[in-house]
Parts: C-alpha cells; structure tokens; sequence
C-alpha cells in the first residue's frame, strides 16, 4: 500500500468546515504542521480557548476523516490554544521540515533511551565545553517533559521579547552561552500535559521564535526516551548529529540502543556516545570503583560500530554544582571533570565540522 503523505491528509481536511464560517480548517489556518510514521498521523489544530467544547466535534471529524485514509492506522490530534508568551502554530508560514535556523551553524542533539541517565547534566556541560573551546554556543530546552536548563545554568526570570510586537524573544545568556527553555516560559508547578504534536509546535517556536546570536552550535537536550514525539522531533528539527548519553548498567545499554536506531532511522549521524556514571573516584581512599560494571559503553558503541566519545564518572561534585546551578565544565574549569567534557566537546566538534556533517539540514526520509 502507498505510504500516507501530508497531501492526503491536506485533501481530506480541507473538506471540513472551520468554526464560525471561516471556510475549512486548512484555509483558516487552523492546521499545524503535519507530521507522518508509518501509519500513524499526527497534528494540532489551533484553537480558542473560548470556543474549546465546539472545537472538540471538529477535532473528532477531523480525526475519523483521516482515519478513514487508506494507510493510516492512527491519528493524534491535538487541540491547541493561543498561548501568551509566543504564538499558536502558524501553519501557513510554518518552515518546512529540516529547514536551518538563521544564525545557527550546526545543532547537535543530545538524548537518551531513557531519564535519568544524566542526559540534561551531559547536554550543559557538553555546550560549556564548546564554549571553551572558543566556539559560539546556544542550548535549546527541548525536555519540555522535565526542563532543566533553567536550574542547572542558575537562571530564572523571563526572556525579553525581541521586537515591539512581540514576535520573537531573546534567548537566556548565562557562563557566555544563549539559552532558551519552556521552563523559564512556564511557572515551575504548572502542570503541562504534552501529546506529540504540541511538543513539536512548542519546539519550533523555542527554535525559531527566538533571537538567536550567530552560533557555531546549538546543543538541543532532547526529551528522554524514544517515543512518537522524540521520532517526530528528531525528524523535524535540522540536526547535524546526535550524543547519546548511557550509564553502564544493561538496562541502560538496551534503551540507549533503542536511541540509536531512533537517529538513524531519520539518518540523523550519531555522533558517539557518553557513558556518564562511569565509575566512582572514592574521595577518601582515591580508588577507582566501577560501581555499575564499566565499560559497557564503550564495549557496545563499538560493537554497534558507533564513536565512543568518553566516560563521565560519578561524582559528587558534578551533581551538587549541577544543582546549584554552577555546572563544573564553567566553575571548575581546569578541574578533572571540565577536562572530560572538554575531550568530548572536541571530538563532537571535529566529527561536525571534520566529517561532512557541516550542512544546514540532515537528509530526512520523507514519506510521500
Ligand atoms: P536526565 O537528563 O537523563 O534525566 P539529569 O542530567 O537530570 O538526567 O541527571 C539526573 C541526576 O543525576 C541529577 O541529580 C544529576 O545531578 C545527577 N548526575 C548526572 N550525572 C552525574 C554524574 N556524572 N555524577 C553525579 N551525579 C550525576
């Protein structure tokens, strides 16, 4: 059977009404960009916060007319409001897939199979590093499940909007590097309930809604796991590569596999991948502990024929500095652990910008 396009699911939308007369939800506007795996559909249709119950029937037709779509086994449609800062999707205007982000050279993801591994830790003073190097650094907060950024750079506060209407905002800057998360957007004890379209909607507007300087890299700290709308992020944005970040522990090993094949399915390169917790320098004796069984990281990036790019070890330091907001990559710059990042932040930036992964956009399977 043919695969499912966007055109197909554009046709079928067309054909229902707009609220309020406004001819079809496609000429209104009211679509998102639409994303498509396999068979599954996926989108949000901007909505009024006020007309929220009127719109849940168009919602409901819309989702049995694309179902009705030979191919298509699921549809995930998502009702969005207006939201203050920032705007709804704009789908008429909405960049296509893949397409680069004025200013910003490469972006670099940095994920994980699962939480908890230390991804986010990994994700700051990964991008730190860079800026050690000499190289013009921006993180993007793409962990809209659990943004961190805001705590592990020491920022809160709101970022300024950029121009008189609005439209933009200014990134964060904090250790000399441009941040921007849905955490300094969102009041801490918000409850935000994401489905897979609206994580895509409110990643384009922090990736493109915002006023980035000119940046050498953007380090993106990707939601945990490999789920729907980590495929569709990894897809979408204009990646040049990934990290992956693991302990050593199997377990980890097995969900850090499952990240890989993520990336390559949308032949986004991996880049290599951190084995953070490590092992365990005891403070008093100065031994080395491989409390987890070290080294299956590396073990397993070769065997799966990717770079391994360093080992992190446990330390106390790095999680109390972290939780300060005073990550060690910036604050203890000439210690053991700014030294680790910084060899991994060279070789990141030399399988950027050596290998030929310096284009703006990754080849994207696109399903048509
Ligand atoms: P994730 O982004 O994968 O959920 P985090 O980066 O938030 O993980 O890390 C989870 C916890 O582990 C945090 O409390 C963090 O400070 C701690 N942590 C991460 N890496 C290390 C490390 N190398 N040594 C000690 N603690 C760490």
């Amino acid at each position: 059977m043919a695969a499912v396009s966007k055109d197909d699911v554009t046709q079928v939308l067309k054909r229902i009404a707009a609220p309020d007369g406004r001819g079809n939800l496609v000429s209104a506007g009211l679509v998102s960009d639409i994303a498509i795996d396999g068979g599954s559909v996926m989108f949000a249709l901007t909505t009024d916060p006020a007309q929220l119950k009127a719109m849940e029937g168009t919602r409901a037709a819309a989702e049995k007319a694309v179902l009705a779509i030979p191919g298509v086994s699921r549809a995930m449609i998502a009702l969005t409001a207006e939201r203050t800062p920032g705007r709804a999707p704009q789908p008429q205007q909405a960049a296509p897939r893949g397409q680069g982000v004025p200013g910003i050279k490469h972006i670099v993801a940095v994920a994980s199979g699962k939480g908890g591994v230390g991804k986010s830790t990994t994700a700051v003073n990964l991008a730190l590093a860079l800026h050690s190097l000499g190289l013009r650094v921006a993180v993007l907060d793409a962990d809209v499940y659990g943004p961190s950024m805001p705590k592990l750079f020491g920022l809160d506060g709101k970022p300024e909007a950029a121009d008189a209407e609005g439209k933009k905002m200014k990134p964060m800057k904090r250790f000399g590097v441009e941040v921007i998360s849905i955490g300094f957007l969102v009041p801490e004890d918000t409850p935000m309930i994401w489905r897979g379209p609206m994580v895509m909607s409110a990643l384009t507007q922090l990736l493109r809604e915002v006023e980035w300087s000119e940046t050498d890299v953007m380090i993106v700290d990707m939601p945990p796991g490999t789920g729907d709308a980590q495929l569709t992020l990894a897809q979408q944005t204009p990646l040049a590569g990934a990290v992956i970040v693991s302990t050593p522990q199997d377990l980890a090993l097995i969900d850090a596999r499952k990240g890989l094949n993520m990336f390559r399915k949308v032949n986004v390169p991996v880049l290599g991948i951190v084995e953070n917790m490590s092992y365990f320098i005891c403070t008093k004796c100065g031994e080395r502990h491989e409390i987890f069984g070290h080294g299956g990281a590396r073990e397993e990036a070769e065997r799966l024929g990717v770079p391994f790019l360093g080992e992190v070890p446990l330390d106390k330091d790095v999680r109390e500095r972290s939780d300060r907001g005073e990550p060690v990559a910036a604050t203890v710059p000439e210690g053991l652990h700014a030294g680790i990042y910084r060899d991994i932040a060279k070789k990141v930036w030399a399988a950027i910008e050596g290998g030929n992964l310096g284009r703006a956009a990754p080849r994207i399977v696109v399903e048509n």
